[in-house]
């Protein structure tokens, strides 16, 4: 049944002025029409309609970046481990590496991902990309994921963080868990908005053999590589170090970067290797907040986005409400340049919407025009102030949150209604969080 939504103002994407009374139609799991409200009723007076007065209708979050199973880590007790640890080896070495990453099994991850797909789409989240780093809960974790993902109906990529940390047989393990896993999701296509990439570590957990290996998977099932970048100082000094060069000029010289390439964080990048981004057509997803978390610096972002590099953003997992990244997306760079111009709000709505469709390559997604498809949700728009064209992006970036989100659509189908994740108990979903945090803190203590 065709499905009129009516609001008071639609954004269609946020490189354009919100219109106001305008809305959309939507059939199946697309946009089928746009247009002034009063023309969309008075063209299909048969359709269903949704009256959204004093709405926002805007394309849903694409949150560019998550580890769902960061969410168990949440509040860890850490005797004697620096949580910080100056955002490099420290960090992963003596907290996140042996009492998070290596203590994940699958009851841990699908309880975590459960959650985590509430919440995230309570927020007005409608796509994500997840990255589990889980070396011993391998071969079959993605699978596992997959069903609690497709129960929750949100669209998503997920990947394993392939690396030779543990062992180069395991780095092989997860290469395959990932290869595996996009055949899969393409075998079932027309039944889930799940698919897979390849994806591994970093050049300091990861041999050049391995990186290349990555990319001629990638080549062959032709998909995106994903690897985290430079996230602090302490990649780009290994890089200088053990190969002479900073990351990116490695990847460069190892004949990987091009536009297959997805690189998170990009935090401490030289000249040069915002150059190399932009030249090989990289695509970047910025983290402000969990660049503060771990003290990684402020990412160059004004900068590569001058360039016209293609970018997105992600919670990493650790605020996942999109409100809160984009005003820290908006607050960040304008301390960091001393500038109140750069990084203005409806930049940082774009980056969370259709930005982050373009950085994990979706040309459907995060939009409201027709034949995209009906990722969309409604935002509270009565605010204490009057709101006109010329402000709604600084209202809703700036003075909004995720209480603020009424209803929310993935694909034509209503997965949040009135502020309610439809078929979510979320009682029983966050004691059994709590079990598995319970679980995996017990080796801490
Ligand atoms: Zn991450």
């Amino acid at each position: 049944m065709p499905t009129l939504i009516l609001p008071s103002y639609l954004i269609t994407t946020a490189r354009e002025a919100p219109k106001k009374n305008w809305g959309v139609r939507v059939i199946d799991d697309r946009i089928d029409d746009i247009g002034p409200n009063d023309n969309l009723e008075a063209k299909y007076p048969d359709d269903t309609l949704i009256d959204a007065t004093d709405h926002v209708l805007a394309p849903g979050f694409v949150n560019a970046h998550v580890h769902l199973y960061g969410v168990l880590a949440h509040g860890i007790p850490l005797p004697g481990a620096d949580q910080t640890g100056g955002g490099g080896w420290a960090f992963l070495d003596d907290f996140w590496w042996p009492l998070v990453e290596d203590a994940l099994d699958h009851e841990m991850i699908c309880a975590a991902t459960d959650w985590v797909c509430a919440e995230m789409v309570r927020s007005g989240i409608t796509s994500f990309y997840d990255i589990l780093e889980a070396p011993f809960a391998i071969p079959g974790a993605l699978l596992a994921q997959k069903q609690v993902v497709d129960r929750r109906g949100l669209r998503g990529t997920l990947s394993f963080e392939s690396t030779e940390r543990v062992s180069p047989e395991n780095g092989q393990i997860g290469l395959r868990e990932n290869a595996d896993f996009v055949n899969h999701c393409r075998a079932e296509r027309h039944q889930t908005l799940v698919e897979g990439l390849i994806c591994f570590h970093t050049t300091f957990t990861c041999s050049a053999e391995f990186i290349k290996q990555a990319f001629a998977l990638g080549e062959e099932l032709d998909c995106s590589v994903h690897m985290h970048c430079n996230e602090a100082t302490f990649e780009p000094e290994y890089a200088l170090k053990y190969f002479g060069r900073r990351t990116l000029e490695y990847y460069d010289e190892l004949g990987v970067t091009g536009p297959r390439m997805q690189a998170s964080q990009c935090v401490q990048l030289s000249e040069r290797e915002i150059e190399i981004i932009a030249a090989r057509g990289i695509r970047v997803t910025h983290m402000p907040l969990s660049n503060c978390e771990v003290g990684g610096g402020i990412a160059p972002v004004p900068q590569m986005l001058a360039r016209g590099v293609t970018l997105g953003l992600g919670s990493d997992g650790y605020i996942n409400d999109f409100f809160e990244v984009m005003r820290e997306a908006f607050l960040i760079h304008k301390a960091g340049q001393q500038s109140t111009t750069v990084m203005p709000a409806d930049e940082v709505f774009y980056l969370a919407t259709e930005g982050g469709a373009r950085a994990l390559g979706w040309d459907n997604v995060g939009r409201l025009a027709p034949g995209y498809q009906a990722d969309l949700q409604l935002i509270d728009a009565v605010f204490p102030t009057p709101a006109a064209p010329y402000n709604l992006y600084d209202q809703l970036v700036l003075w909004r949150n995720h209480t603020h989100v009424r209803d929310v659509m993935i694909a034509g189908q209503w997965r949040v209604r009135k502020g309610e994740v439809l078929g979510a108990d979320l009682g029983a979903m966050r004691a059994r969080v709590h079990a598995n945090a319970e679980r995996m803190w017990a080796k801490v203590k």
